[in-house]
Protein backbone atom coordinates (compact mmCIF):
# COMPACT_ATOMS: atom_id res chain seq x y z
CA UNK A 1 0.00 0.00 0.00
CA UNK A 2 1.29 3.63 -0.66
CA UNK A 3 1.36 5.76 2.16
CA UNK A 4 0.25 9.19 0.39
CA UNK A 5 -1.14 10.04 -3.00
CA UNK A 6 -2.10 13.25 -4.99
CA UNK A 7 -5.14 14.09 -5.88
CA UNK A 8 -6.10 14.35 -9.59
CA UNK A 9 -3.12 13.25 -11.94
CA UNK A 10 -3.47 10.56 -14.97
CA UNK A 11 -2.76 7.10 -15.70
CA UNK A 12 -0.32 7.35 -18.85
CA UNK A 13 0.58 4.44 -21.30
CA UNK A 14 4.05 2.73 -20.23
CA UNK A 15 6.06 3.72 -23.14
CA UNK A 16 9.42 3.34 -21.50
CA UNK A 17 11.05 0.83 -25.09
CA UNK A 18 14.62 1.82 -24.22
CA UNK A 19 14.45 0.88 -20.29
CA UNK A 20 17.02 -2.09 -21.17
CA UNK A 21 19.37 -0.66 -23.38
CA UNK A 22 22.45 -0.14 -22.26
CA UNK A 23 23.82 4.00 -22.33
CA UNK A 24 26.25 3.86 -25.59
CA UNK A 25 28.49 6.76 -26.13
CA UNK A 26 28.49 8.91 -29.17
CA UNK A 27 31.14 9.85 -31.47
CA UNK A 28 32.32 13.70 -30.81
CA UNK A 29 30.40 15.53 -33.56
CA UNK A 30 32.16 17.80 -36.23
CA UNK A 31 30.35 20.88 -34.73
CA UNK A 32 28.64 21.70 -31.40
CA UNK A 33 26.02 24.76 -30.98
CA UNK A 34 26.38 25.68 -27.45
CA UNK A 35 23.99 28.11 -25.87
CA UNK A 36 24.62 30.58 -23.33
CA UNK A 37 21.24 30.00 -21.53
CA UNK A 38 21.07 26.03 -20.81
CA UNK A 39 19.29 27.37 -17.24
CA UNK A 40 16.21 29.14 -15.91
CA UNK A 41 17.35 32.47 -15.10
CA UNK A 42 19.76 35.02 -16.41
CA UNK A 43 22.03 33.59 -19.60
CA UNK A 44 25.78 33.85 -19.44
CA UNK A 45 27.78 36.12 -21.42
CA UNK A 46 30.24 34.55 -23.65
CA UNK A 47 34.22 34.75 -22.24
CA UNK A 48 35.25 33.31 -25.61
CA UNK A 49 35.16 35.13 -29.59
CA UNK A 50 35.56 33.75 -32.87
CA UNK A 51 39.14 32.11 -33.54
CA UNK A 52 39.79 31.42 -30.05
CA UNK A 53 40.97 27.66 -29.35
CA UNK A 54 39.12 25.84 -26.47
CA UNK A 55 39.28 22.28 -24.53
CA UNK A 56 37.02 20.10 -23.07
CA UNK A 57 35.83 21.36 -19.90
CA UNK A 58 37.12 24.87 -20.32
CA UNK A 59 34.22 27.64 -19.39
CA UNK A 60 32.90 29.64 -22.04
CA UNK A 61 30.66 31.43 -20.55
CA UNK A 62 29.39 32.65 -17.19
CA UNK A 63 27.37 35.82 -15.81
CA UNK A 64 27.56 37.29 -12.08
CA UNK A 65 23.70 36.83 -11.57
CA UNK A 66 23.21 34.46 -8.71
CA UNK A 67 20.31 32.37 -10.55
CA UNK A 68 22.47 31.60 -13.72
CA UNK A 69 24.64 28.64 -14.24
CA UNK A 70 28.44 28.35 -16.49
CA UNK A 71 28.81 27.13 -19.28
CA UNK A 72 31.00 24.67 -20.38
CA UNK A 73 32.76 23.42 -23.93
CA UNK A 74 31.67 19.65 -24.02
CA UNK A 75 34.60 19.40 -27.20
CA UNK A 76 38.06 20.74 -28.15
CA UNK A 77 38.36 22.66 -31.21
CA UNK A 78 38.49 26.21 -32.57
CA UNK A 79 35.56 28.98 -31.76
CA UNK A 80 34.11 29.34 -35.62
CA UNK A 81 31.44 32.03 -34.50
CA UNK A 82 29.75 33.74 -31.44
CA UNK A 83 25.70 34.52 -32.44
CA UNK A 84 22.09 34.40 -31.48
CA UNK A 85 20.73 30.87 -32.94
CA UNK A 86 17.52 28.97 -32.64
CA UNK A 87 17.06 27.63 -29.24
CA UNK A 88 15.55 24.61 -28.45
CA UNK A 89 12.09 26.23 -26.88
CA UNK A 90 12.32 28.53 -30.41
CA UNK A 91 13.54 31.07 -29.65
CA UNK A 92 16.88 32.94 -30.20
CA UNK A 93 19.64 32.54 -27.97
CA UNK A 94 23.06 33.56 -28.05
CA UNK A 95 25.25 30.44 -28.79
CA UNK A 96 29.54 29.40 -29.15
CA UNK A 97 29.80 27.33 -32.63
CA UNK A 98 32.97 25.29 -32.19
CA UNK A 99 34.18 23.35 -34.95
CA UNK A 100 35.85 20.16 -33.15
CA UNK A 101 39.30 18.81 -33.82
CA UNK A 102 38.45 14.97 -32.65
CA UNK A 103 41.55 15.35 -30.04
CA UNK A 104 39.27 15.92 -26.80
CA UNK A 105 41.93 17.12 -25.04
CA UNK A 106 41.09 18.37 -21.40
CA UNK A 107 41.40 21.62 -20.40
CA UNK A 108 44.91 22.05 -17.90
CA UNK A 109 43.01 23.45 -15.07
CA UNK A 110 40.48 20.47 -14.52
CA UNK A 111 41.10 18.90 -11.39
CA UNK A 112 38.91 17.67 -8.56
CA UNK A 113 36.92 20.80 -6.33
CA UNK A 114 38.90 21.40 -2.66
CA UNK A 115 35.57 20.65 -0.14
CA UNK A 116 36.02 21.38 2.94
CA UNK A 117 32.93 23.16 3.78
CA UNK A 118 29.36 24.01 2.99
CA UNK A 119 30.54 27.30 1.66
CA UNK A 120 33.27 25.69 -0.89
CA UNK A 121 30.17 22.72 -1.90
CA UNK A 122 28.44 25.06 -3.04
CA UNK A 123 30.83 27.02 -4.70
CA UNK A 124 32.18 24.29 -6.22
CA UNK A 125 28.42 23.11 -7.55
CA UNK A 126 28.38 26.66 -9.61
CA UNK A 127 31.44 26.39 -10.97
CA UNK A 128 30.52 22.84 -12.36
CA UNK A 129 27.64 24.32 -14.18
CA UNK A 130 24.92 22.20 -12.95
CA UNK A 131 21.42 22.57 -13.37
CA UNK A 132 18.26 20.22 -12.54
CA UNK A 133 18.94 17.48 -14.80
CA UNK A 134 15.22 15.99 -14.53
CA UNK A 135 13.99 18.78 -17.05
CA UNK A 136 13.70 21.74 -15.30
CA UNK A 137 17.23 23.21 -15.78
CA UNK A 138 17.36 25.09 -12.23
CA UNK A 139 20.75 25.62 -11.31
CA UNK A 140 21.60 23.40 -8.34
CA UNK A 141 24.04 25.82 -6.40
CA UNK A 142 20.43 28.10 -6.25
CA UNK A 143 18.80 25.73 -4.58
CA UNK A 144 21.24 23.79 -2.60
CA UNK A 145 21.82 26.91 -0.86
CA UNK A 146 19.83 27.07 1.84
CA UNK A 147 18.12 30.08 3.05
CA UNK A 148 19.07 31.97 6.43
CA UNK A 149 16.72 30.75 8.97
CA UNK A 150 16.07 27.12 7.04
CA UNK A 151 16.57 24.10 8.30
CA UNK A 152 16.26 20.76 5.57
CA UNK A 153 16.04 17.88 7.10
CA UNK A 154 15.21 15.76 3.95
CA UNK A 155 16.75 15.68 0.73
CA UNK A 156 14.46 13.69 -1.74
CA UNK A 157 15.75 11.87 -4.40
CA UNK A 158 13.33 12.26 -7.78
CA UNK A 159 13.81 8.97 -9.71
CA UNK A 160 10.17 9.00 -10.06
CA UNK A 161 10.31 9.55 -13.68
CA UNK A 162 6.91 9.45 -14.85
CA UNK A 163 6.65 10.54 -18.72
CA UNK A 164 6.02 7.84 -20.66
CA UNK A 165 9.19 7.10 -23.37
CA UNK A 166 11.85 8.94 -20.96
CA UNK A 167 14.07 5.94 -19.62
CA UNK A 168 17.13 8.54 -18.80
CA UNK A 169 16.88 7.99 -14.93
CA UNK A 170 16.52 4.62 -14.36
CA UNK A 171 19.42 3.97 -16.34
CA UNK A 172 21.50 6.07 -14.47
CA UNK A 173 19.99 3.67 -11.01
CA UNK A 174 21.11 0.54 -13.27
CA UNK A 175 24.38 1.38 -14.71
CA UNK A 176 25.66 4.36 -11.37
CA UNK A 177 23.70 3.09 -8.40
CA UNK A 178 26.86 4.05 -6.34
CA UNK A 179 27.32 7.27 -8.18
CA UNK A 180 23.92 7.97 -6.95
CA UNK A 181 24.71 7.04 -3.42
CA UNK A 182 28.07 8.85 -3.39
CA UNK A 183 26.14 12.25 -4.25
CA UNK A 184 24.02 11.74 -1.51
CA UNK A 185 26.63 11.42 0.89
CA UNK A 186 28.27 14.49 -0.30
CA UNK A 187 25.00 16.54 -0.18
CA UNK A 188 24.07 15.06 2.89
CA UNK A 189 27.16 15.76 4.58
CA UNK A 190 28.14 19.57 3.11
CA UNK A 191 24.15 20.21 3.92
CA UNK A 192 24.04 18.36 7.42
CA UNK A 193 20.83 17.22 6.05
CA UNK A 194 19.63 13.51 8.44
CA UNK A 195 18.08 11.58 5.61
CA UNK A 196 17.44 10.87 2.17
CA UNK A 197 14.29 9.32 0.60
CA UNK A 198 14.81 7.99 -3.11
CA UNK A 199 11.27 7.61 -4.54
CA UNK A 200 10.69 5.34 -7.66
CA UNK A 201 7.53 4.65 -9.48
CA UNK A 202 6.18 0.89 -8.48
CA UNK A 203 6.52 0.05 -12.31
CA UNK A 204 10.21 -0.45 -12.62
CA UNK A 205 11.06 -2.93 -9.65
CA UNK A 206 14.41 -3.54 -11.16
CA UNK A 207 15.37 -0.21 -10.07
CA UNK A 208 13.58 -0.19 -6.50
CA UNK A 209 15.77 -3.38 -6.26
CA UNK A 210 19.08 -1.85 -7.22
CA UNK A 211 18.75 1.24 -5.03
CA UNK A 212 17.24 -0.93 -2.44
CA UNK A 213 20.43 -2.78 -1.86
CA UNK A 214 23.07 0.07 -2.32
CA UNK A 215 20.76 2.21 -0.01
CA UNK A 216 20.87 -0.65 2.53
CA UNK A 217 24.50 0.67 3.31
CA UNK A 218 22.85 3.36 5.32
CA UNK A 219 20.49 3.46 7.79
CA UNK A 220 19.75 7.48 6.69
CA UNK A 221 18.86 6.51 2.84
CA UNK A 222 15.56 4.76 1.93
CA UNK A 223 13.97 3.71 -0.87
CA UNK A 224 10.41 4.54 -1.24
CA UNK A 225 7.87 2.76 -3.87
CA UNK A 226 5.38 5.30 -5.49
CA UNK A 227 2.78 4.84 -7.04
CA UNK A 228 2.85 4.48 -10.83
CA UNK A 229 0.38 8.08 -11.35
CA UNK A 230 1.49 11.10 -13.99
CA UNK A 231 2.93 13.56 -12.75
CA UNK A 232 4.60 11.96 -9.45
CA UNK A 233 8.18 13.53 -10.04
CA UNK A 234 6.29 17.00 -10.16
CA UNK A 235 8.16 18.55 -6.90
CA UNK A 236 5.17 19.36 -4.90
CA UNK A 237 3.76 15.89 -5.66
CA UNK A 238 6.59 14.13 -4.92
CA UNK A 239 7.19 15.66 -1.79
CA UNK A 240 3.79 15.08 -0.42
CA UNK A 241 4.30 11.42 -1.07
CA UNK A 242 7.50 10.81 0.56
CA UNK A 243 6.80 13.13 3.67
CA UNK A 244 3.24 14.08 3.80
CA UNK A 245 4.45 17.47 3.92
CA UNK A 246 2.51 20.10 1.43
CA UNK A 247 4.46 23.07 -0.24
CA UNK A 248 2.00 25.84 0.13
CA UNK A 249 1.44 28.24 -3.11
CA UNK A 250 4.08 30.35 -3.60
CA UNK A 251 6.30 28.49 -1.32
CA UNK A 252 9.42 26.73 -2.07
CA UNK A 253 10.50 23.23 -1.21
CA UNK A 254 13.13 24.56 1.83
CA UNK A 255 9.93 26.16 3.60
CA UNK A 256 8.91 22.75 4.73
CA UNK A 257 12.27 21.64 5.14
CA UNK A 258 13.18 19.50 2.09
CA UNK A 259 15.43 19.29 -1.35
CA UNK A 260 14.73 17.98 -4.00
CA UNK A 261 17.31 16.55 -5.94
CA UNK A 262 17.20 14.51 -9.57
CA UNK A 263 18.75 11.33 -9.39
CA UNK A 264 21.11 12.10 -12.55
CA UNK A 265 21.70 15.54 -10.55
CA UNK A 266 22.86 13.63 -7.40
CA UNK A 267 25.04 10.93 -9.41
CA UNK A 268 26.69 13.99 -11.36
CA UNK A 269 27.77 15.53 -7.73
CA UNK A 270 29.74 12.42 -7.09
CA UNK A 271 31.49 12.15 -10.64
CA UNK A 272 32.14 16.28 -10.55
CA UNK A 273 34.01 15.71 -6.94
CA UNK A 274 35.95 13.30 -7.94
CA UNK A 275 37.11 14.06 -11.40
CA UNK A 276 36.24 17.74 -11.71
CA UNK A 277 34.80 17.49 -15.26
CA UNK A 278 32.14 20.08 -15.23
CA UNK A 279 28.71 18.90 -17.09
CA UNK A 280 29.49 19.02 -20.65
CA UNK A 281 27.48 15.80 -21.50
CA UNK A 282 24.19 14.40 -21.51
CA UNK A 283 22.16 10.42 -21.34
CA UNK A 284 19.44 11.36 -23.69
CA UNK A 285 16.65 8.72 -24.19
CA UNK A 286 15.70 8.45 -28.08
CA UNK A 287 12.73 7.02 -28.86
CA UNK A 288 9.02 7.53 -30.75
CA UNK A 289 7.70 5.42 -34.17
CA UNK A 290 10.06 7.49 -36.68
CA UNK A 291 13.16 6.46 -35.34
CA UNK A 292 15.25 3.50 -36.45
CA UNK A 293 16.62 2.09 -32.95
CA UNK A 294 15.62 3.66 -29.96
CA UNK A 295 18.08 3.62 -27.51
CA UNK A 296 19.89 5.42 -24.86
CA UNK A 297 23.12 7.26 -25.56
CA UNK A 298 25.71 10.09 -24.00
CA UNK A 299 26.01 13.10 -25.63
CA UNK A 300 28.43 15.92 -26.15
CA UNK A 301 25.88 19.15 -24.80
CA UNK A 302 25.65 20.84 -28.52
CA UNK A 303 25.31 18.44 -30.44
CA UNK A 304 22.72 18.72 -32.96
CA UNK A 305 19.47 17.15 -32.45
CA UNK A 306 20.39 16.07 -36.84
CA UNK A 307 23.63 14.47 -35.59
CA UNK A 308 22.02 12.43 -32.48
CA UNK A 309 19.49 11.43 -34.61
CA UNK A 310 21.65 10.35 -37.36
CA UNK A 311 24.01 8.69 -34.90
CA UNK A 312 20.80 6.17 -33.61
CA UNK A 313 20.69 5.17 -36.83
CA UNK A 314 18.05 8.01 -38.68
CA UNK A 315 14.72 7.61 -39.41
CA UNK A 316 12.36 5.69 -40.55
CA UNK A 317 10.03 7.73 -41.97
CA UNK A 318 10.38 11.69 -41.98
CA UNK A 319 9.21 12.07 -38.80
CA UNK A 320 5.85 14.41 -38.37
CA UNK A 321 6.42 15.68 -34.69
CA UNK A 322 9.68 16.65 -32.83
CA UNK A 323 9.60 16.74 -29.36
CA UNK A 324 12.58 17.65 -26.77
CA UNK A 325 11.72 15.79 -23.42
CA UNK A 326 8.33 13.48 -23.23
CA UNK A 327 5.34 13.67 -24.70
CA UNK A 328 3.20 15.16 -22.05
CA UNK A 329 5.57 18.66 -20.92
CA UNK A 330 8.10 18.44 -24.20
CA UNK A 331 8.77 20.97 -26.34
CA UNK A 332 8.18 20.63 -30.31
CA UNK A 333 10.93 21.44 -32.19
CA UNK A 334 10.72 23.20 -35.22
CA UNK A 335 14.16 22.34 -36.85
CA UNK A 336 16.86 19.60 -35.88
CA UNK A 337 19.78 22.13 -36.36
CA UNK A 338 18.92 23.08 -32.55
CA UNK A 339 21.42 21.31 -30.34
CA UNK A 340 20.88 19.19 -26.94
CA UNK A 341 21.42 21.34 -23.44
CA UNK A 342 21.65 20.84 -19.97
CA UNK A 343 18.17 19.66 -19.15
CA UNK A 344 17.33 17.48 -22.43
CA UNK A 345 16.11 13.94 -21.17
CA UNK A 346 14.97 12.46 -23.85
CA UNK A 347 14.35 13.39 -28.19
CA UNK A 348 11.15 11.74 -29.51
CA UNK A 349 10.16 11.52 -33.03
CA UNK A 350 6.61 10.73 -34.16
CA UNK A 351 5.22 9.37 -37.23
CA UNK A 352 2.11 11.16 -38.79
CA UNK A 353 0.05 8.74 -37.37
CA UNK A 354 1.52 8.90 -33.74
CA UNK A 355 1.13 12.62 -33.94
CA UNK A 356 -2.29 12.84 -35.17
CA UNK A 357 -4.26 15.27 -32.67
CA UNK A 358 -8.06 15.30 -33.42
CA UNK A 359 -9.58 18.78 -34.11
CA UNK A 360 -10.29 20.46 -30.74
CA UNK A 361 -14.06 20.57 -30.20
CA UNK A 362 -16.66 22.45 -27.70
CA UNK A 363 -16.35 21.91 -24.55
CA UNK A 364 -19.09 19.23 -23.22
CA UNK A 365 -18.46 20.40 -19.06
CA UNK A 366 -17.66 16.81 -18.17
CA UNK A 367 -15.13 18.32 -15.18
CA UNK A 368 -12.65 15.87 -16.19
CA UNK A 369 -9.96 18.69 -16.79
CA UNK A 370 -10.67 19.93 -12.78
CA UNK A 371 -10.68 15.97 -11.60
CA UNK A 372 -7.30 15.62 -13.54
CA UNK A 373 -5.80 18.77 -12.15
CA UNK A 374 -3.42 17.82 -9.10
CA UNK A 375 -3.09 21.27 -8.23
CA UNK A 376 -6.99 21.97 -7.67
CA UNK A 377 -7.07 24.22 -10.71
CA UNK A 378 -9.99 25.27 -12.99
CA UNK A 379 -8.07 24.51 -16.23
CA UNK A 380 -10.95 25.57 -18.54
CA UNK A 381 -11.49 28.78 -16.59
CA UNK A 382 -8.04 29.50 -17.03
CA UNK A 383 -7.77 28.83 -20.53
CA UNK A 384 -11.04 30.50 -21.38
CA UNK A 385 -9.54 33.78 -19.31
CA UNK A 386 -6.21 33.30 -21.17
CA UNK A 387 -8.21 33.54 -24.28
CA UNK A 388 -10.00 36.60 -23.48
CA UNK A 389 -5.60 37.98 -21.81
CA UNK A 390 -8.18 38.88 -19.10
CA UNK A 391 -5.08 39.33 -16.44
CA UNK A 392 -7.37 39.93 -13.16
CA UNK A 393 -8.81 36.64 -14.20
CA UNK A 394 -5.63 34.22 -14.65
CA UNK A 395 -5.32 35.97 -10.95
CA UNK A 396 -8.22 35.12 -9.26
CA UNK A 397 -8.02 31.31 -10.82
CA UNK A 398 -4.34 31.22 -9.78
CA UNK A 399 -2.47 31.00 -13.46
CA UNK A 400 0.84 30.68 -11.82
CA UNK A 401 0.28 27.58 -9.47
CA UNK A 402 -0.07 25.31 -12.94
CA UNK A 403 2.57 23.26 -13.18
CA UNK A 404 2.16 22.61 -16.93
CA UNK A 405 2.03 19.38 -16.25
CA UNK A 406 -0.90 18.68 -19.19
CA UNK A 407 -3.07 15.76 -17.60
CA UNK A 408 -6.03 18.67 -18.15
CA UNK A 409 -4.83 18.50 -21.94
CA UNK A 410 -4.71 14.66 -21.90
CA UNK A 411 -7.91 13.90 -20.43
CA UNK A 412 -9.76 16.62 -22.38
CA UNK A 413 -12.40 14.45 -24.34
CA UNK A 414 -13.00 17.42 -26.88
CA UNK A 415 -8.87 17.74 -27.06
CA UNK A 416 -9.26 21.34 -26.14
CA UNK A 417 -5.73 22.95 -26.46
CA UNK A 418 -5.88 24.02 -22.45
CA UNK A 419 -1.88 23.89 -21.34
CA UNK A 420 -1.14 26.19 -24.13
CA UNK A 421 -3.55 28.50 -23.64
CA UNK A 422 -2.57 28.58 -19.64
CA UNK A 423 1.04 29.05 -20.59
CA UNK A 424 -0.10 31.71 -22.64
CA UNK A 425 -1.70 33.17 -20.09
CA UNK A 426 0.98 33.31 -17.71
CA UNK A 427 3.17 34.86 -20.34
CA UNK A 428 0.29 37.49 -20.26
CA UNK A 429 0.77 38.00 -16.52
CA UNK A 430 4.62 38.26 -17.15
CA UNK A 431 4.02 41.07 -19.26
CA UNK A 432 1.45 42.66 -17.98
CA UNK A 433 3.99 42.75 -14.71
CA UNK A 434 6.94 43.87 -16.80
CA UNK A 435 4.68 47.17 -18.19
CA UNK A 436 3.37 47.51 -14.58
CA UNK A 437 -0.37 46.81 -14.83
S1 LIG B 1 -4.09 23.31 -15.08
FE1 LIG B 1 -1.88 23.10 -15.05
S2 LIG B 1 -1.45 21.87 -13.24
FE2 LIG B 1 -3.62 21.63 -13.70
S3 LIG B 1 -3.72 19.80 -15.01
FE3 LIG B 1 -3.60 21.54 -16.38
S4 LIG B 1 -1.44 21.76 -16.80
FE4 LIG B 1 -1.58 20.45 -14.96
S1 LIG C 1 -12.25 18.19 -19.90
FE1 LIG C 1 -12.53 19.40 -21.77
S2 LIG C 1 -14.67 19.15 -22.25
FE2 LIG C 1 -14.45 18.46 -20.13
S3 LIG C 1 -14.86 20.31 -18.88
FE3 LIG C 1 -12.67 20.28 -19.24
S4 LIG C 1 -12.39 21.53 -21.08
FE4 LIG C 1 -14.56 20.99 -21.01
Amino acid sequence: MFKRFFKGGVAVPYEKNTANCETIKMDVPKKVIIPMLQHIGAPCKPCVAKGDVVKVGQVIGDSDEFISAPVHSSVSGTVTSVEPLLYPGGVFVNSVVIETDGKQEIFEKIAPPRISNTKDFIKAIRESGLVGLGGAGFPAHVKLSVPPGKKIDTLIINAAECEPYITSDYREIIENSWNVIGGINTVMEFLNIEKVIIGIEDNKPEAIHEMTKVADTSDRISVMKLKSRYPQGAEKMLIYATTGRKVPPGKLPADVGVIVMNVNSVSFVAEYAKTGMPLIKKRVTIDGGAVNKPCNVEVPIGTSLKDVFDFCGGFKETPKKVLMGGPMMGIAQFSLETSVVKHTNALLAFTEEESNLPPEGPCIRCGRCVRACPMNLLPLKLSKSSLRENIEELNKYHVNDCIECGSCSYVCPSKIHLVQSIRLGKAQIRAAMKGGK
